[in-house]
């Protein structure tokens, strides 16, 4: 049987305009690397037309009391990518610069990086547009509690299961998994991942992204022979992504010599104290006043001496304006989208060697499917069996990108798409096309 839809010329695919705006906008970023992948693979022109659409698209309006009595009504977004492959997953994300674009791209990336480390997910992102620093718990909660209510029509553990993402954690998932469950009647742990353990989350998902960082980053080590002990790393961001990639770093015997978050950096070349940084931070809201080490600036940080850079803060923070400077040898994308196709051009210029998001980042979505089937067969594993389970499923992707990159001569980031492409283009082709 032919599976395969006519293939017709694609109407859509043309190039982007190479401005300052399309380097700042995560969709037009993330389209112009779906174009040329799928054009280098050749790509069936229908799948590739349809992964440049999003499936579907939620804007709700999240009215919330706030606690002066006002009520503030919040723009917030769900899309679903695409659910070829299974149903969709990706993070939440409160903060001030979401806009739909970021969410259509972030939602797209997540479609590629389930299909990259072989999830049975497709790609999903939300997102509200507020401030959470300048929020009280109280108000988070309704927010959190009325987007749940607003997007519950289309999220479900069979349709779309959240998880966190930047400004988000396991107490606003424990608020959508109650708010969802209250709709519907029952207690559904499977509709949200990233849950505190006891209402259904998974053990080893709170530092399952930046564990995954690490197994990424020992496998490169391996392959471009090059010793974790004897290396320094910098880490951009020191939310849950950053602290806990750094720290397992340091665990592991790599020197960690800088980190930042959105107030400033800090830098050691002797190695900071992790330990001591964090603790700082249990009264602080940024670590930039810490006093035993080196204050540097966010611009600056980008720039330090180091052999690994690990950015994990917000996407761009690599761009045509910092690329060069870089000293690096390594990137590891920690953060979704971190490094704009122009920079990626410069630094594969310059011979650094990126190990793309999809990839490198695919630990936090691979333990949230763990904690998914867990909820699901209501059967939970010991945290050694995640974190082996972890290690086979992302060891094996990496291998997969990295043999493939060898072989066709290209950057990873195009070994992985390729990889991820190749997964979806049949998906899309074995299902057909409706009606
Ligand atoms: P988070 O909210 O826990 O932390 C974000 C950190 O980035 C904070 O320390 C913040 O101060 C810092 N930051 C923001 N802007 C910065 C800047 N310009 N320079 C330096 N630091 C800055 O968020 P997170 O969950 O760690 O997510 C970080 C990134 O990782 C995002 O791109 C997210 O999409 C991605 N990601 C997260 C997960 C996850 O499991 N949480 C999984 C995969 C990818």
């Amino acid at each position: 049987m032919d599976t395969k839809i006519p293939a017709k010329p694609s109407p859509v695919v043309k190039p982007l305009e190479r401005t300052e705006a399309h380097e700042a906008n995560p969709w037009a970023q993330a389209m112009e690397q779906l174009d040329r992948a799928g054009k280098a693979m050749k790509l069936e022109p229908f799948a590739l037309e349809r992964l440049r659409h999003c499936k579907r698209i939620l804007t709700v309006s999240v009215p919330v009391k706030m606690d002066d009595g006002t009520v503030k009504v919040f723009e917030g977004y769900r899309i679903q990518h695409n659910m070829d492959r299974g149903p969709a997953k990706g993070g939440i994300r409160y903060h001030p610069s979401v806009s739909l674009d970021e969410v259509k791209a972030l939602s797209f990336w997540m479609t590629m990086k389930c299909a990259v480390v072989n999830l049975p997910y497709g790609g999903a992102k939300g997102g509200v547009i507020c401030d959470p620093k300048k929020m009280s718990r109280g108000e988070l909660e309704r927010m959190t509690r009325r987007y749940t209510a607003e997007i519950s029509i289309i999220i479900g553990p069979d349709k779309d299961i959240p998880a966190p993402d930047v400004n988000t954690n396991a107490e606003v998932m424990a608020w959508v998994m109650d708010t969802y469950s209250m709709t519907i009647g029952y207690s559904c742990p499977g509709v949200v991942t990233g849950k505190p353990i006891e209402i259904g989350g998974s053990l080893g998902r709170n530092e399952a992204t930046g564990r995954g960082v690490f197994y990424v980053t020992r496998e490169l080590a391996a392959r471009e022979g090059f010793d974790l002990r004897k290396s320094t790393v910098c880490v951009q961001g020191f939310g849950n992504v950053g602290s806990n990639a750094a720290n397992i770093f340091a665990e592991h015997g790599t020197k960690v010599v800088g980190i930042s978050d959105v107030g400033g950096g800090l830098y050691d070349p002797k190695g900071l104290d992790l330990h001591d940084i964090m603790e700082y931070r249990k009264t602080h809201d940024t670590i930039m006043d810490y006093p035993k080490a080196e204050k540097v600036s966010i611009d600056k940080f980008i720039e330090l001496p180091c052999d690994i850079l690990i950015p994990a803060a917000m996407e761009g923070t690599i761009n045509k304006g910092n690329a060069d400077k870089i000293k690096a040898k390594y990137i590891v994308e920690g953060a979704n989208g971190p490094t704009t196709n122009e920079a990626d051009a410069i630094l594969h210029k310059k011979g650094v060697v990126l190990v793309p998001d999809i990839l490198a980042n695919a630990g936090g979505v691979t333990v949230s499917y763990f904690e998914w089937v867990q909820d699901m067969q209501a059967y939970f594993w010991s945290e050694k069996d995640i974190n082996a389970r972890l290690q086979d499923i992302i060891v094996g992707a990496f291998t997969e990108v990295y043999d493939l990159s060898k072989k066709e001569k290209v950057d990873m980031r195009m070994g992985a798409f390729m990889v991820g492409l190749r997964r979806l283009g049949k998906a899309a082709s074995i299902r057909g096309m409706y009606p």
